[in-house]
C-alpha cells in the first residue's frame, strides 16, 4: 500500500525531520534482543551516545523503552527517598512537567518558577536551596516552550556547593549542543531520539553518574522499569531491560555513526548555531515581531517568536493551516503558554523548531514562506 499521508516537512519542536537514509534503515532486519545481534547495534549506538555527550569515562548510558519523559520519571524515582525533598527549577512547561512527575510519584517536591520567557537566576535558585534543603534538584537545559538554553554549568555549580544532586533535562538540546556533562557533573543527564538526534520517538536516554548509581542504593520503592539499579546490568552488555523497538535501533545505529563519523560533533553543533541565527535574522527583518528568550540565553534547536499585538494566537492556528497546504507544519507556540500570555493581555508567540537534521537550505526555503504569509 503507498501511504495515505501527506509528506509534511516538520518545523515543530519533535517529532521532527527525519532524512531519507533514516528512513531506509527503519527497512533494516528485526533481531533478538538477547541475541548476538542487539550488541552489534547497541553497542556502537551506546559508544557515540558518549562520545557525542562528552561524558566522562565513569558514567553509565542507559537506554530506556518509552520516551525521555520515562527516563525524566526514573530519575525521580531512583534517587528522592523518602523524608528528602526535590526542588524543580521550571522556566516554563517541561520544568513544570518534572515537578509534575515528583508530585504524581509521592515525593516531598516543591517548585521554583521563573517567568515564561527568562532563564534560571542562580542568585534565586541559591536562596531557593538554602531555603528548602532539597537532596535533588531538576532543571531543564533548553526549555522547548520558550526557547530558553539555561546556563546549566552556572546552575549545576550552586547546586553542587548545596550537596544537591542535579537532574538535567536536556531533551531537546541534546546532539546539537554541548551537553557539559563533565563540567556539571549532574547525576543524570536525560535526552530523547524525537528531537535533535534526529530520529523517531521511541528511546529515553540517561547519562548517570557513580554518585547516582551509589544514592539508589538507599532509595526505597523505586518501581521496575523506572529502577536505573534494575536497569544498569542490561545497559552494560549494551540490552535495554524490556524489549525495544528494534527498527528504531536499526536506525539510531545508522544516525549514531553518521552524527559522530560522517557529519562530525562540532560540525553539527556549528550548524545548529548557524540555523538559530538564521531564525534571528529572520526575526530582525520582520516588523513588530521579536524573540521571546533573553539575549545569551536563545536557544540553538528552538526559537520562540513573540508575534504583534494585531496577530492572535487563533490567528496563529489559521497560519498552521495555510502552511500544512504548502506541504510545512507550523508550530503555533506551546497552547497553554499562549492561553496563559493572552489572558494576561500579553502578546502571544509562534516557535521554530530548527534542529536535528534540517539543514539551511530547508530552513531558509521555509522562512521564505513564512515570511510571505507572516506579512500578509
Ligand atoms: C519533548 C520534551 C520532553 C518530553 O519528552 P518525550 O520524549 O516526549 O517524553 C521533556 N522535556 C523537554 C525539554 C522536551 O523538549
Amino acid at each position: 500500500m503507498q501511504s495515505p499521508f501527506p509528506e509534511l516537512q516538520l518545523f515543530i519542536t519533535g517529532p521532527i525531520y527525519v532524512r531519507p537514509e533514516v528512513r531506509q534503515a527503519g527497512l533494516w532486519p528485526e533481531f533478538g534482543h538477547r541475541d548476538a545481534e542487539n550488541r552489534k547495534r547497541f553497542e556502537p549506538i551506546m559508544k557515540n551516545l558518549k562520545i557525542l555527550a562528552g561524558a566522562p569515562d565513569d558514567y553509565e548510558v542507559i537506554i530506556f523503552n518509552g520516551s525521555g519523559t520515562n527516563a525524566m520519571e526514573a530519575s525521580i524515582r531512583s534517587l528522592v527517598a523518602d523524608g528528602e525533598k526535590v526542588l524543580n527549577v521550571s522556566v516554563g512547561a517541561f520544568g513544570d512537567l518534572y515537578h509534575k512527575i515528583a508530585t504524581v510519584n509521592g515525593k516531598d517536591a516543591v517548585q521554583l518558577k521563573f517567568d515564561p520567557g527568562s532563564c534560571i537566576d542562580t542568585a534565586r535558585l541559591q536562596q531557593a536551596l538554602d531555603e528548602h534543603r532539597p537532596a535533588v534538584v531538576s532543571l531543564t537545559h533548553n526549555e522547548t516552550s520558550t526557547g530558553v538554553t539555561n546556563d546549566i554549568k552556572a546552575a549545576c555549580e550552586v547546586i553542587r556547593r548545596s550537596g544537591a544532586l542535579a537532574l538535567v533535562d536536556g531533551i531537546s538540546i541534546f546532539g546539537g549542543s554541548p551537553s557539559h556533562i563533565e563540567d556539571t557533573r549532574c547525576a543524570m543527564y536525560i535526552t530523547s531520539t524525537q528531537k535533535s538526534l534526529g530520529l523517531p520517538a521511541g528511546f529515553g536516554i540517561a547519562f548517570v553518574s557513580p554518585e547516582a548509581l551509589a544514592k539508589a542504593e538507599k532509595v526505597s520503592n523505586r518501581g521496575f522499569v523506572s529502577d536505573i539499579l534494575a536497569q544498569l546490568p542490561r545497559a552494560r552488555k549494551f540490552q535495554t531491560l524490556t524489549t525495544p523497538n528494534c527498527t528504531l535501533a536499526n536506525q539510531m545505529y545508522l544516525q549514531m555513526e553518521y552524527i559522530v563519523n560522517e557529519e562530525g560533533v562540532e560540525s553539527r553543533f556549528k550548524r545548529h548555531l548557524q540555523m538559530r541565527d538564521a531564525v534571528h535574522e529572520f526575526v530582525s527583518g520582520l516588523e513588530g515581531f521579536e524573540l521571546f528568550a533573553p539575549e545569551g540565553y536563545r536557544s540553538p534547536t528552538v526559537t520562540c517568536v513573540r508575534v504583534p499585538e494585531s496577530m492572535t494566537a487563533a490567528r496563529l492556528k489559521e497560519i498552521k493551516e495555510t502552511l500544512r497546504e504548502k506541504g510545512y507544519l507550523f508550530d503555533p507556540g506551546y497552547g497553554k503558554l499562549n492561553d496563559a500570555l493572552e489572558q494576561a493581555g500579553k502578546r502571544a508567540v509562534f516557535r521554530i523548531g530548527h534542529m536535528g537534521d534540517m539543514n539551511m537550505d530547508m530552513l531558509e526555503e521555509y522562512l521564505q514562506t513564512l515570511k510571505g504569509i507572516l506579512q500578509a
